[in-house]
């Protein structure tokens, strides 16, 4: 049996792993215990139920294994296999006829979880001239970084250490989303005594081990950190020597932060005022500290601005890159960036301001990237354009809209790929109605999904099995094909760069195109290092990079004045609020009594359960055993007022629509709200209208609002977390 040494993609942890292969045959996917990250991981890696049933899924019937063409009405399941030739022939012309008669802009592309290499389908794009690239970034990891960037010049990854003292989890971070952080915080407080402080709306399973756990009300979180930095301010708690020298704004701050006295911030947050208090004491006196979130914070409507107060704590107290505290990682030099991949610079600026939402919502679009990077360049040279920690998008609610009304201008076409919007958008019915009036749509995925059922054509892509891969963060690591991605008469799948290169061809992008394959593009990225792929991979397929502390102290922090912003001179000059502000959320039992008449519960939703990630893995008979329905927590009074018993399926009603889920009792949420999981469809349902694999009836985004009115006015995201509905027995 050979060897390979593969990254797991099924979810962000990227853990490496070792298949065993003979032949064509995958026999084994196990923990590589030979890579130097492993150890710390391996558990996680072990015990992870998306690994050990991979050979289900890898070999699953329902895989992709042709290019389909579709051969009847959009939506009726009525497919041709053709060749690639003929795909990348068809496409490309009904690509060029779009662009002829409405512009480069009138071409758009979905994106997923950055688990493909975004950088290519952005080179596609910049070369084709638009730039309407949309995805979850505004509600994942996007915000963090770029607010991040924003205050200190590069991305703050906290890593406990020895000296931690205090690990502060705010709306997750705990176990199941990053595991390997998560052991360390327990380990720190059971034998060096940290203490661990969990701010959710949920007790999850991270206030088992909580010194202090703070149940706010959901959407309040930003109220609740500027309450904890007027009490650090207040009562002198803070690094007055680090503040002193390397923050701007400090007396901007306090000011704003007066207008948050803990007792009034308690009536908003639920939260008892002793409890913020000593919140913030701990988290001020203890240092040094980490800050750990999840995707609770990104998924609000203030999620900029909480994200903007969090990032002060931090810098208040004197965490910031500080060993036992939040660190920077260190970009990798020794490789050709992503962002020469992706040829921003041949995006004319003319095209980068059709952008939609660019004018409204300017962080994460090219004008905030732009902003921010010229600092970083300053700091870091040429390093800062490695593994991008900024991401710029179009504004998602606005593309759809813009399908749908022609305005401000007519989009036409849109490639999905590693992404299923019917599930993962927010306002399922307005996405639909906006893919079913497509001109093109093109859906590239491992599985047919309620978006490929849509399609005009769909096509088969590789699972990292079938494919190299180098994940750059701080360091690289590499992952060689463990499985031929064409096998005769069984499947002919490609990778995302085959795909975005024959598309490219098609259209006249050849020169721009050079490398034949995704290996020969990793050769010319690892020219700087010296090495091939191969050889890379022969050697272990692992680069790190030197890790140092305090850089600023010789370069000054990478923004506009060298100190961490907390006043943000970026947001001031893109014309937002330089300070964090708490705003009510727009569909609150305090906003909208009205409303709340009819639907009093606050509806939180995108928790993680294993063992799907989003709506992946769900046709896998062996991982949908161990999670066969999707469940809605709510507190046993609110269930036994309603007459609801734990496993009754049930309605959950919001002012767009409704799903039913299946009543989870659960103690640890407060009786005003309820979570429901997001994620869900019914793969072995029916495919064709208007069933669509059953995409209407557990699908949480069916009761999201993605009216970009109430979207963050900064950033564009959604709000996922502080919605209004009503529960009932279906
Ligand atoms: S799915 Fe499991 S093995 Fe794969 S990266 Fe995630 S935790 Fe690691």
């Amino acid at each position: 049996m050979e060897t390979k040494r593969v990254i797991c993609m099924q979810c962000h942890n990227a853990c490496r792993l070792a298949a065993g292969v003979e032949g064509d045959r995958l026999i084994s996917v196990e923990p590589d215990e030979t890579f130097p990250g492993t150890r710390s991981s391996y558990p996680i890696t072990k015990g992870c139920p998306r690994r050990r049933n991979v050979i289900d899924y890898f070999y699953h019937p329902g895989r992709l294994n042709y290019p389909l063409k579709r051969i009847k009405g959009r939506g009726d399941n009525e497919w041709q296999q053709i060749s690639w030739d003929d795909a990348f022939a068809e496409i490309g012309e009904r690509i060029k006829q779009i662009t002829d008669r409405f512009g480069p802009e009138a071409m758009a592309t979905t994106s997923g979880t950055g688990r493909t290499h975004d950088e290519i389908r952005q080179r596609f794009f910049n070369l084709l001239g638009s730039p309407n690239h949309t995805g979850a970034g505004q509600i994942c990891y996007g915000p963090f970084c770029v607010m991040s960037n924003v205050l200190f010049g590069w991305r703050l990854f906290p890593v406990v250490r020895d000296n931690t003292k205090c690990i502060l989890l705010w709306g997750g971070g705990g176990p199941r989303y990053w595991d390997v952080f998560w052991k360390s915080a327990v380990n720190a407080r059971q034998e060096k005594g940290a203490k661990i402080i969990v701010i959710d709306p949920r007790g999850i399973d991270s206030t088992k081990h909580a010194d202090l756990w703070l149940q706010n009300r959901p959407g309040t979180d930003c109220a609740l950190a500027m309450a904890m930095i007027n009490h650090i301010i207040e009562k002198d708690l803070y690094n007055k020597a680090f503040v002193d020298a390397w923050c701007h704004g400090f007396s901007d701050l306090k000011q704003r932060a007066a207008q948050y006295p803990a007792g009034k911030v308690a009536e908003i947050t639920w939260v008892p005022e002793d409890k913020i208090r000593q919140a913030a004491q701990w988290y001020a006196t203890l240092t040094p500290g980490v800050t750990n979130h999840g995707m609770g914070i990104e998924h609000l409507h203030n999620a900029v601005e909480t994200l903007h107060a969090h990032f002060i704590l931090s810098a208040l107290c004197g965490n910031v890159d500080e060993k036992g505290g939040d660190i920077f990682t260190t970009p990798y030099s020794g490789i050709v960036h992503e962002q020469e991949i992706a040829a921003h610079d041949r995006l004319s600026d003319s095209q980068v301001n059709k952008t939609l939402g660019i004018d409204r919502f300017r962080l994460m679009s090219r004008k905030g990237f732009d902003l921010v990077q010229s600092h970083l360049q300053r700091v870091y040279g040429n390093e800062a354009f490695a593994r991008t920690s900024y991401e710029a998008f179009a504004h998602g609610p606005s593309l759809y809209r813009a399908i749908l009304t022609g305005k401000p201008y007519p989009v036409r076409g849109m490639i999905t790929l590693s992404s299923n919007p019917m599930v993962t958008v927010p306002n399922t019915r307005l996405v639909y109605e906006a893919l079913k009036s497509l001109d093109l749509y093109v859906v590239a995925d491992f599985f047919m999904t309620p978006s490929a059922q849509l399609a005009d054509y769909v096509l088969p892509a590789t699972t990292y099995l079938e494919r190299p891969w180098i994940w750059a963060y701080s360091g690289i690591v590499g992952s060689e094909r463990a499985m031929p991605k064409t096998l005769e008469g069984r499947y002919d799948r490609r990778d995302d760069y085959d795909i975005w290169r024959g598309l490219g061809l098609e259209l006249g992008q050849e020169a721009d195109w050079p490398w034949e394959s995704l290996e020969d593009l990793y050769d010319y990225r690892l020219k700087p290092a010296g090495l091939t792929f191969r050889e890379f991979m022969d050697r272990g397929g692992f680069l790190s990079s030197p890790k140092e502390n305090r850089r600023y102290q010789k370069s000054g922090f990478a923004t506009s004045t060298g100190k961490i912003e907390l006043s943000s001179k970026t947001l001031e000059a893109l014309g937002y609020d330089p300070l964090p502000r708490y705003d009510e959320p727009h569909e609150s039992p305090v906003s909208r009594p009205d409303s709340a008449a009819h639907f009093p519960l606050i509806l939180i939703t995108g928790g993680r359960h294993l063992p799907y990630y989003h709506s992946e893995h769900r046709q896998v008979a062996s991982m949908r055993k161990m999670h066969p329905d999707p469940l809605v927590q709510i507190h046993p009074d609110t269930a036994a007022g309603l007459g609801i018993e734990d496993g009754d399926w049930i309605w959950i009603e919001s002012p767009r629509g409704r799903i039913k889920q299946k009543c989870r009792i659960f103690e640890g949420i407060d009786q005003r709200v309820v979570h429901a999981q997001h994620g869900w469809w019914y793969p072995e349902k029916e495919g064709a209208e208007p069933s669509l694999h059953g995409v209407w009836e557990s699908n949480v985004n069916v009761l999201i609002d993605d009216d970009p009115d109430i979207c963050n006015p900064i950033s564009g995201g959604w709000p996922l977390r502080t919605l209004l509905c009503r529960v009932y027995k279906a």
